[in-house]
């Protein structure tokens, strides 16, 4: 089945001011949408009214409670309000400084899924230390990958599942300039496959085949076409490459291809 690519810019704890805020989202203006593209900006919270109107709006994170004496947290129902359709979950950068593990991530996801809200979830192994110059040990990555997807599906029916778009991101591929593609689009293929291996074991071949699986990992212009095409992945999620406006156009150019 054919279905249009999506391109998810999560610009993490940038910019600083909502005037270079401002100034990122004049310059996306020159994106042209293209049909077949959907383009969703995540931007941190106090930002969400300024992309609002002009983009698909995501959040990079919620809590798994609707309201109460949270101090600091935003809901699901919150985000819901401010036109968001999508959640990043799960993010490793959350994992790494903020603690969140499976079963947090399993609850968020609940909650978000409830709210009707359209959960980014992201999984990926953490080194590359389980991979030699002869390849990958598969191993490794799948414990790792079945283990998050698994945890994270706990409870969520078939129905549901069909709102989650799946990140694979390998941790050791985030925020990285050491090569031009540095999880390779074969390798970044194998982890989609065996996603959706997991799902058909967890539910049915249906779910699995319909199921939106993007790349995450230094995406960049020059490499986006290997994930998008050669490795067929739905979408990509695109940390620092969206902070660079011309970077970012040409990126949403190369998912419209
Ligand atoms: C991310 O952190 O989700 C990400 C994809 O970052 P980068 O593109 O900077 O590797």
């Amino acid at each position: 089945m054919e279905k249009g690519k999506i391109v998810i810019a999560n610009w993490k704890m940038n910019p600083t001011t909502q005037k270079e805020a401002g100034r990122l989202l004049d310059s996306l203006k020159e994106i042209k949408k293209e049909k077949e593209v959907e383009i969703v900006i995540c931007p941190p919270f106090p930002y969400l009214n300024l992309v609002k109107d002009k983009f698909i709006l995501g959040a990079q994170n919620c809590f798994s409670e609707n309201k109460g004496a949270y101090t600091g947290e935003v809901s699901p129902l919150m985000l819901k309000d401010m036109n968001c359709q999508y959640v990043l979950l799960g993010h490793s950068e959350r994992k790494k400084h903020f603690n969140e593990t499976d079963q947090s991530i399993n609850l968020k996801l609940k909650a978000a899924l409830k709210a009707r809200l359209k959960p980014v979830l992201c999984v990926g192994e953490e080194t590359r230390d389980s991979f030699d110059h002869e390849g990958r040990s598969v191993n490794e990555m799948s414990l790792i990958i079945r283990e998050q997807v698994e945890k994270a599906l706990i409870d969520i029916s078939e129905e549901r599942i069909r709102d989650i778009v799946f990140a694979y991101e390998p941790v050791w591929a985030i925020s990285t300039e050491e090569s031009d593609n540095p999880c390779s689009s074969d390798d970044a293929m194998k982890a989609a496959l065996f996603i959706r291996k997991i799902l058909t074991q967890l539910y049915n071949r249906e779910v699995a085949e319909k199921a939106r699986i993007i790349y995450g990992g230094s995406v960049k212009s020059r490499n986006a076409s290997d994930y998008l095409q050669e490795a067929g992945m739905d979408g990509v999620l695109v940390g620092s490459a969206s902070l660079n406006a011309s970077e970012f156009i040409k990126i949403v150019e190369k998912a419209g291809q």
